[in-house]
């Protein structure tokens, strides 16, 4: 054994090549496996013919795949695909594919369960399990990118289980594996980190040097709210968070999206429009209006689709550009805030 074992997709391709020579493999050697996984996306080592038996068991000793199997697979009336998978400790944890006309967005987790607990969100109701690694989530995406070939995934978003940035290393470990040019070549604009407002992080993704695009959480218009419905608030409050959003805005020159959910008489008011209005406008952001999806813990009520339209009228007619995101998937759970570690699918 030349060190610990490994799962293979933690390590980027310098890593891995520095891995290969400690072995006494030649670099090129790190680089055709490097295309066996994320360009020919093989699932085992078996396949890999163009190695030799030796080498094979080698690596599979030493760089094992992590353990990924799909569990369940829930395909919504609109195509939209809830994969479970389950890991290695039973811990299950959800991708969702979501096709359009143009784009595959892939909608991933990073951790199991989630420690923030929104009161409206499904993830955060059975707790924090644990953070996923590097290896976990760019396998769960190579493993929907598998089972939903030929349809293709263009897109990734960080908006499945779990707070980005309350894992950021294994997060960002990903998100430059799946932005390998040599690899899964996923552009970085399109790829999506979602916070509910963990400011730290913000601060650090600002100095990471990539494109890849920030959404924030925000989903309510002063601490008052925000405070109840979210409870990072009380550590990381609104002005405090705006702030680091407009510095982020400043440092790397990429507009910020603002997802705002929206739930009948609660945050889907015209004083809530108003200051929405307020705190977005003059600098580079925009909001992405979410209508509430049902979780069967909540008592909450998304608006008709009439009120959701004034809503974003008004905050379009303040000058801030504002969409209104159609609902996808809702008859498997699989919309955003329904997605949970659990077997069930019951909202
Ligand atoms: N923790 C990160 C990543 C999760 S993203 C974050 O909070 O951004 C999932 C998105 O769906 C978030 O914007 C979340 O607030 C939103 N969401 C959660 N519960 C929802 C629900 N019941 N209906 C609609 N959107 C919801």
């Amino acid at each position: 054994m030349t060190g610990h074992p490994v799962d293979i997709y933690s390590l980027s391709l310098p890593e891995l090549t520095a891995r290969f020579a400690s072995m006494g493999e030649p670099a090129f050697r790190a680089k055709q496996l490097f295309d066996w996984l994320y360009v020919k996306r093989a699932s085992s080592y078996d396949v890999m013919s163009s190695f030799a038996r030796p080498l094979r068991d080698k690596l599979a000793a030493e760089l094992p795949f992590p353990a990924i199997v799909e569990h369940t697979r829930n395909v919504a009336a609109d195509a939209t695909a809830k994969f479970l998978f389950e890991l290695k400790d039973g811990q299950r944890i959800e991708v969702v594919f979501i096709p359009t006309a143009k784009r595959g967005t892939l909608c991933v987790s990073s951790q199991a369960g989630c420690k923030f607990g929104c009161g409206f969100c499904a993830s955060g109701i059975g707790g924090f399990v644990r953070n996923l690694t590097t290896g976990e989530i760019t396998g769960s995406v190579l493993s929907a990118m598998r089972a939903v070939h030929p349809k293709k995934v263009t897109h990734i978003v960080f908006m499945g289980t779990g707070e980005p940035f309350d894992n950021y290393d294994h997060v960002l470990g990903a998100v430059r594996l799946l932005n390998a040019k040599e690899g899964i070549n996923i552009a970085a604009r399109r790829i999506t980190i979602s916070t509910c407002g963990v400011i730290p992080g913000i601060e650090r993704f600002a100095t990471e040097g990539i494109q890849v695009e920030l959404s924030v959480s925000l989903h309510a218009t002063n601490d008052l709210l925000r405070d109840r419905i979210m409870p990072v608030n009380r550590k990381y409050p609104l002005k405090e968070l705006l702030g680091a959003c407009r510095r982020f805005a400043k440092a790397t020159g990429r507009q910020v999206t603002f997802e705002y959910i929206l739930i009948k008489d609660l945050t889907c008011t015209k004083d809530a429009a108003r200051e929405l209005v307020g705190l977005m406008k003059g600098w580079l952001s925009k909001v992405n209006l979410i209508p509430y999806n049902p979780v069967k813990e909540f008592v909450h009520r998304p608006p008709t689709m009439n009120e959701a339209r004034e809503f974003q009228a008004m905050v379009e007619r303040g000058g801030v550009v504002c969409t209104l995101r159609s609902l996808r998937g809702d008859d498997v759970s699989a919309a955003c805030g329904q997605l949970r570690n659990s077997l069930k699918n019951e909202t």
